[in-house]
């Protein structure tokens, strides 16, 4: 009987949040509700970066909450960093996109694949808020394919020259490094993709066109024009093509706490609505039909949160694996429109105007499937890991 409640007792703490993680979470949700939720509107009424939000996670050293401490980080995992951007995404999603390649990406990239003078070079400015990471993959031609990818890198005297043009890419305006994945000319192999460090004020490299979108932040295009790439910027060359998918995994993790944090930000806001609204003589929450979608909201980011927390955990000091960050991203980034829609059908025409808080959640969550590989490309990579393929 005592074995058994000792075996109790340690399946309750796997599922548990220990007191570290706890603390942070507390933590950023404190920061997220005093600093970022009631500016949220207004970066993406102006379009302006939010770098006052940036060094605010930075000076509370959320932002290299993932990376070693030498790096100036927090010494924390993919499961702490999921736990910071949920919170970030909760209460500003803008913020969350902005912090997204620094608490986790782009960063674990370079500190995993690259060499010691490109992670001393770089991480700590990243860690101070001082720099930031653009990641430039999808291209004109080449999405979801990333094998059509058409930027390459070729040998040029000690180093090299790229040439390409990639576009939809975050944070383009302010990104102090790109890391650009390309073709090595020359490279065999069916998928001689690797990826590589450009600085900003590289010459040839200009971003161009500004799209304006749907979560209000910016996408840019970038075009490498003979850009000199020293041959100490080579991030990734042998393995590139299964480095980069694993280092998307750490990107679907992530994308995956930013989905539950817009989809709890839109429940805790349905809640209150629900507590004040009268409807029909009675609060809406009395209403029976009010009460079940209340309560499938919960069921469902409950369910989210699980998987995003398992796929971070077991990541270790690696890279989340391809099987548990595809199944929490689909699930989450499904969830979230799903969510988010209910919340905006709760507030009836209310829930249509910009100002009430509940229109920007269904907005923020179409992120979610766009970004870090859709949903149908998750669903081929499951089904190929499940057949294997035939
Ligand atoms: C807010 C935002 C931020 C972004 N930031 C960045 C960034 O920083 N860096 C970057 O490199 N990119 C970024 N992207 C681009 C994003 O990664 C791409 O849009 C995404 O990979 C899809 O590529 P695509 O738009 O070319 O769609 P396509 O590849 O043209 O696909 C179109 C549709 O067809 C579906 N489809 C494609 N192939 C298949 C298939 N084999 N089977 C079934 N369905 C398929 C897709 O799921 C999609 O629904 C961002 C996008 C958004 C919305």
């Amino acid at each position: 009987m005592q074995s058994t409640s000792k075996a109790a007792g340690a399946r309750e703490a796997q599922f548990a949040l220990d007191e570290v993680q706890s603390d942070l979470r507390a933590l950023a949700r404190e920061i997220s509700e005093r600093e970022f939720r009631d500016r949220a509107l207004g970066w993406e009424r102006t379009g302006e970066f939010p770098w006052r939000n940036i060094k605010i996670l930075a000076e509370h050293g959320l932002l290299g909450v993932a990376l070693p401490e030498e790096y100036g980080g927090g010494g924390g995992t993919w499961l702490h960093a999921a736990l910071v951007l949920e919170e970030v995404g909760r209460c500003c999603y803008t913020t969350a996109m902005a912090a997204l390649g620094e608490v986790g990406v782009q960063t674990q990239a370079i500190l995993k694949y690259g060499t010691e003078e490109q992670r001393r070079a770089y991480l700590p400015a990243v860690s101070a808020g001082e720099l930031i990471c653009a990641v430039c993959i999808t291209e004109p031609d080449s999405g979801g394919d990333l094998a059509a990818m058409g930027t390459i890198l070729t040998r040029s005297g000690d180093g090299f020259v790229l040439n390409g043009h990639k576009t939809l890419i975050s944070r383009a305006d302010v990104a102090g490094l790109f890391v650009v994945y390309t073709r090595f000319a020359g490279d065999g192999g069916d998928r001689p993709i690797g990826a590589v460090l450009v600085e900003r004020d590289t010459p040839g490299l200009t971003v161009t066109e500004r799209f304006d979108t749907l979560g209000g932040e910016g996408l840019y295009g970038v075009v490498f024009d003979d850009c000199p790439v020293p041959a100490g910027n080579v991030l990734v060359r042998e393995d590139g093509f299964r480095k980069m998918l694993s280092a998307f995994n750490g990107q679907r993790c992530l994308n995956a706490a930013i989905s539950v944090g817009i989809a709890q930000g839109a429940q805790d806001a349905a809640v209150a609505y629900a507590k004040e609204r009268v409807a029909g003589g009675k609060l809406l929450g009395a209403h029976q039909g009010i009460r079940w979608i209340l309560a499938d909201n919960a069921i469902q980011i409950e369910a989210a949160r699980l998987l995003v927390h398992r796929a971070a955990a077991e990541a270790g000091a690696g890279f989340p694996s391809r099987y548990h960050s595809s199944i929490a991203k689909t699930f989450a980034n499904e969830m979230a429109l799903k969510v988010t829609d209910n919340v905006v059908q709760l507030f009836g025409g209310h829930g249509w105007i910009k100002d009430v808080p509940a229109e920007r959640y269904l907005r923020w969550a179409r992120y979610g499937p766009l970004g870090g590989g859709t949903p149908h490309i998750q669903r081929n990579g499951l089904a190929r890991h499940l057949l294997g393929d035939l």
